[in-house]
């Protein structure tokens, strides 16, 4: 038999069908809210002022191309520290920090540091999480759990629920939390939840991965590392997955970065060289335009100001946008408590594919819609839209 005859058929993303969809519709007033990128008022997501300037710099300066190790843009890396971690950044002998293809890269990094660490060990993620975290997670052999998270009815984090289930996490388990703008609900732990589920982990002895895609993007960048910074002061262990990809905007550039908080400043080192080791067999080094892009923003005071602006301006429409859905319908008030990009509708799947077949509006079948994908006068029109399904 050939060899590859013996591949199972997979599902198509059902996302990819969507931007297909999008693109075969004739229609001129047709809506994309199912792609997760920011866009702008325009519907476009240009490349960020900062990043354009950095870039010119690159092609100009840049006089070699040579390997330049396994961590990556080492000075990106530092840039980047104080920004995410702020006043919470630490022992630096017990952290390590290495550069990644993108948030996935650090996402599955850290699970194959976890699984190295200890194999039988299971994650918990929220019901629901990004549909990416679980194959991640599974990919490298890892156990997954889930947690009640949020409820689309009720609109708000099942909250003693979560408490409950991790209540009863077995000692070493992981917990893979999101820093911020929960992707796809929308939905952040407050601060005071975020110092209960800290608490939680504590006396369980769990140990913390969290997830910060999206900094800046929902109410600022400290405010949106304030969860993260209570976890890493507060535990002895944590792992952190960021992503560059959004608030850069550099996406295809797979821009990103782990860290890991280590008990003691000998763990930090053998756990660094496991992770460089691991590194080595996924992707050996990470690709470097995006994080040289970004470091040379970080560096230069003018262009890092000029990003802060940017990008406060984006996390500013985002937030207009979800003021104006709030204000159309009593029953989206509950979008103007939320973060980020994402949304999750109290629609069903028939209402989805009914504005979808009546108003050329494309979402998700789960309900969960790209608040960027509008722009500000399509908010009238879409609420209209939306109206008759709405629970
Ligand atoms: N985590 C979450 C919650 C995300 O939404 C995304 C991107 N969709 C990522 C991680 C991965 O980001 P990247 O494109 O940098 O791999």
């Amino acid at each position: 038999a050939r060899l590859f005859s013996g591949l199972e058929p997979r599902p198509s993303d059902p996302l990819l069908g969507l931007m297909t969809a999008f693109r075969a519709d004739p229609r001129d007033a047709k809506l994309d809210l199912g792609v997760g990128v920011y866009k702008d008022e325009h519907g476009k997501t240009p490349v960020m002022r900062a990043i354009k300037a950095a870039e010119t710099r690159l092609l100009a300066d840049q006089d070699s191309k040579r390997y330049l190790g396994g961590d990556g843009d080492i000075r990106f890396v530092e840039l980047l520290e104080p920004i995410v971690f702020g006043d919470a950044l630490g022992d630096p002998a017990r952290r390590i920090g290495i550069q990644t293809p993108g948030g996935t890269g650090a996402l599955r990094l850290g699970a194959e540091l976890i699984a190295r660490a200890r194999p039988n060990a299971t994650v918990w993620t929220g019901d629901p999480t990004w549909p990416n975290h679980t194959p991640i997670l599974r990919a490298a052999g890892l156990t997954v759990a889930s947690h009640p998270f949020y409820d689309p009815r009720a609109r708000t984090i099942r909250f003693d629920e979560m408490m409950l289930a991790l209540g009863k996490a077995a000692p070493g388990d992981v917990v893979l939390l999101h820093g911020c703008c929960h992707n796809p609900t929308g939905a952040d732990l407050s601060i005071e939840q975020w110092d209960a589920v800290i608490e939680r982990i504590a006396e369980r002895d769990l140990v913390a991965f969290i997830d910060l895609a999206y900094q800046g993007l929902g109410d600022g960048l400290d405010a949106d590392a304030a969860g993260l910074r209570k976890a890493w002061s507060a535990l002895p262990e944590v792992l952190l997955a960021y992503s560059c990809d959004k608030n850069f905007g550099v996406y295809r550039e797979r821009t990103g970065a782990m860290w890991g908080r280590f008990a003691d400043a000998d763990t930090a080192a053998i756990a660094r060289g496991n992770i460089l080791a691991l590194a080595r067999t996924l992707w050996s080094m990470p690709p470097d335009h995006g994080a040289a892009a970004v470091r040379i923003v970080l560096d230069d005071p003018e262009l890092a100001a000029d990003w802060r602006t940017e990008l406060s301006a984006m996390c500013e429409r985002l937030g207009g946008l979800r003021q104006a859905l709030a204000s159309a319908d009593p029953r989206l008030a509950y979008l103007a408590e939320q973060r980020g990009m994402f949304a999750l509708l109290p629609v069903d799947k028939t209402g989805v594919h009914a504005m979808r077949d009546a108003h050329g509006i494309y979402m998700t079948d789960g309900g969960r819609i790209n608040v960027a994908g509008l722009g500000i006068d399509d908010v009238a029109p879409f609420v209209d839209a939306l109206r008759p399904h709405l629970a």
